[in-house]
């Protein structure tokens, strides 16, 4: 039935890992191990120096983690998106594909999803070429690209007017395995090389509303949004998929007692919704029997119900920063991906 290959999935839920190079101007990289570097490369492992309470005296302690598969500093973006091109690919057979970056801010998730040769256009394209490729089995496609941000707990349009940005309310609705969204713009793209128009509207909306909250994109997901409808005409079959492809907001715990007013309610917020998340996740990769999935508890997860759990594969790339100063920070990502996991 499927025209893809199928993919072979343990679960349909995996964690990647992705440690981003130390940047030039940056020092003190934390020792990290990659043992077994090669194309099936699931392990690594991070060297903490702690004080022994009562000796006082310095001791390493390891902290080993194996997932899905690890990146070192030396994998570039192409070679990444080799990893999910089947995934993504997936989408063209009615998955609902859900591919997130999450990780504390600096630690590359908009690096790996939004720059020029990042998943999300990589993802375009090759979507394009094989539905290109499916049209000699009778099939065509409609694709239509959406950008949403996810800003305390309100649904913004990136493709839409600036001016609108927090002013317009989006709802969501859920029907029949469907997600529509009311008054949100959707593109129907005709070719990868429409991306780089979309791209570039999301960005400049996300720029507009950076000036009213600071440092603003890394205290909202943006949310990209895929939707392919194909059908064949030779066999008079219909297929519908949807690729999700999300750029979370920084995990760095900011304490509440240190924030005050906005910035406490953003804190919150991305708390609440990072956590929702992880929740909705684990539920489902939980193998049991799955009674409740807690899909309300944040926006996010309730924009994505339809692509988390059921007819859906999820991805998770957990980023890390290399640098000693976020050891702690990185630790707490690595705890949080191996819970999804
Ligand atoms: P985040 O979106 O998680 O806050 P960024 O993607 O903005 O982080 O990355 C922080 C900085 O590190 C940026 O200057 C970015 O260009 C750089 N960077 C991230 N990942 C890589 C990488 N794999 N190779 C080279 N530079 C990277
Ligand atoms: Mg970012």
């Amino acid at each position: 039935k499927l025209h893809n290959q199928v993919l072979e999935l343990k679960g349909n839920i995996r964690v990647f890992c992705r440690v981003r190079p130390t940047l030039e101007a940056e020092s003190e990289p934390a020792k990290i191990d990659f043992p077994g570097q090669d194309d099936e490369a699931k392990d690594i492992k991070l060297y903490c120096s702690e004080k022994a309470t009562l000796s006082g005296a310095e001791t390493i302690k390891e902290h080993p983690y194996t997932f899905d598969k690890v990146f070192n500093p030396s994998a570039d973006n192409n070679l990444i998106f080799e990893e999910i091109s089947q995934l993504v690919q997936s989408a063209l057979d009615g998955y609902n594909v859900c591919i997130f970056a999450y990780g504390q801010t600096g630690s590359g998730k908009t690096f790996t999803m939004t720059s020029k040769d990042g998943m999300i256009p990589q993802a375009v394209e090759q979507i394009f070429r094989t539905s290109a490729q499916l049209t000699e089995k009778g099939w065509t496609y409609t694709m239509e690209g959406s950008f949403v941000e996810v800003y305390n707990e309100n649904l913004n349009d990136l493709l839409g007017k600036d001016t609108d940005i927090d002013k317009k309310k989006i709802e969501i609705r859920h029907d029949k395995g469907r997600t529509t969204l009311t008054e949100c713009t959707s593109i129907t793209l005709s070719g990868p090389d429409m991306m780089e128009e979309v791209m570039r509207r999301a960005s400049n909306n996300r720029m507009v509303a950076a000036t009213k909250a600071n440092e603003r994109s890394s205290r909202s997901h943006s949310v990209f949004i895929l939707k392919l409808s194909g059908h064949n005409n030779v066999t008079g079959e219909k297929c519908e998929g949807t690729l999700n492809l999300v750029d979370l907001a920084g995990s760095e715990r900011l304490s509440h007692s240190q924030a005050t007013g906005d910035r406490l309610k953003e804190t919150q917020n991305i708390n609440k919704s990072l956590s929702a998340l992880g929740d909705v996740i684990s539920a489902l990769g939980g193998g049991k029997e799955v009674k409740h999935i807690p899909y309300r508890n944040s926006k996010l997860t309730f924009l994505l119900q339809n692509s988390l759990g059921g007819n859906s594969k999820t991805l998770m790339f957990v980023m890390v920063s290399p640098l000693l100063a976020h050891m702690n920070e990185t630790l707490t990502s690595l705890k949080f991906a191996k819970k999804v996991s």
